[in-house]
């Protein structure tokens, strides 16, 4: 039986007709996320509601959010929110959106959360280099206890998202810095821990990317010009800030971690190993620093 004209069926078969035929990846996945998020509805139970009839404005703002991802603007800028790990965070054109990969790097710490008591028995200090969204952080955060946890990054604009985000799930006591790597740190500043997922795409790689992320993701969370001199820059700013027997966990391009790894090594950093995705690519590097003596 054809869906009746008017119903929440009729306007997501249509829409995701018109995406299919804009070449657009998944279409139905993508119709479905829009009006969920449109109707504040959760997307399985767009199911049930088949038959219910949209409202002439609700019908006018999914024609809008329908043809901006037409026009390859991800799904997340749209909704203005990305699903990560167990939390929800506020996402804008000024951060990158969160990805799959990012959150195997929040779960390979979460799952060493008994390890991490033993080693750090007095807790420990967490920062997020490089912290976008904040959703390494504030995840963290939020699943370790840590007994503090710091974000910096470049952008003024990411750091106003990532404390919008903290805001939404009423965490205090986190500090915000605006700095190049560790140089708008207080100097005092020493960690336990340091995780990041800074931008590691090589400029040459650009021409490879899809539109969905080369037109609307922020280029500076993505890119950088010359991969090894932004990573000795980053390693030395880690180095500096992390402390005997601390922890680096960063993620990274899988085609350049071993140079990577050889370079932290050089720096004086011990490379305890390197982690698979769950693609098999080797995306995570897992470096420390040495214990002092005697501890
Ligand atoms: N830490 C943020 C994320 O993982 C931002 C990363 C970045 O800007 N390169 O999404």
């Amino acid at each position: 039986m054809a869906e009746q004209p008017g119903t929440l069926l009729y306007y997501l078969k249509r829409s995701t007709e018109f995406l299919e035929k804009k070449e657009i990846p998944n279409p139905r996945v993508d119709a479905e996320w829009i009006l969920s998020d449109l109707l504040n509805l959760p997307r399985i139970k767009l199911y049930s509601q088949f038959e219910m009839p949209l409202s002439q404005k609700e019908i006018d703002l999914y024609r809008e959010r329908i043809v901006e991802r037409s026009k390859r603007k991800p799904v997340a800028y749209i909704t203005g929110k990305k699903g990560f790990h167990q939390f929800e965070y506020l996402v804008s054109e000024d951060v990158l959106i969160p990805r799959p990969e990012t959150e195997e790097l929040v779960d390979f710490l979460f799952k060493q959360k008994e390890t991490l008591r033993t080693e750090f028995p007095d807790g420990f200090q967490i920062w997020d280099l490089c912290s976008g969204s904040g959703c390494i952080g504030l995840s963290l955060s939020q699943l370790l206890e840590p007994k503090a946890v710091v974000l910096s990054d470049i952008s003024e604009e990411a750091i106003q998202q990532s404390k919008a985000n903290a805001e939404k799930y009423q965490l205090t006591g986190i500090q915000f810095y605006v700095s190049n790597l560790d140089e708008s740190l207080p100097n005092h500043l020493r960690f336990d821990i340091i995780v990041s997922n800074p931008p590691y795409i090589p400029d040459s790689e650009k021409k490879d990317i899809m539109p969905d992320v080369l037109d609307y993701e922020p280029h500076l969370a993505l890119f950088v010009s010359d991969i090894i001199e932004f990573h000795r820059a980053l390693f030395l700013s880690a180095k500096q800030r992390l402390k005997p027997g601390g922890w680096f966990l960063m993620e990274t391009h899988p085609n350049y971690i071993h140079e990577l790894e050889s370079l932290a090594i050089s720096l004086g950093f011990v490379s305890e190993r390197r982690i698979l995705d769950s693609s098999n690519k080797e995306r995570f590097l897992f470096l420390k620093t040495e214990a002092k003596i005697g501890s």
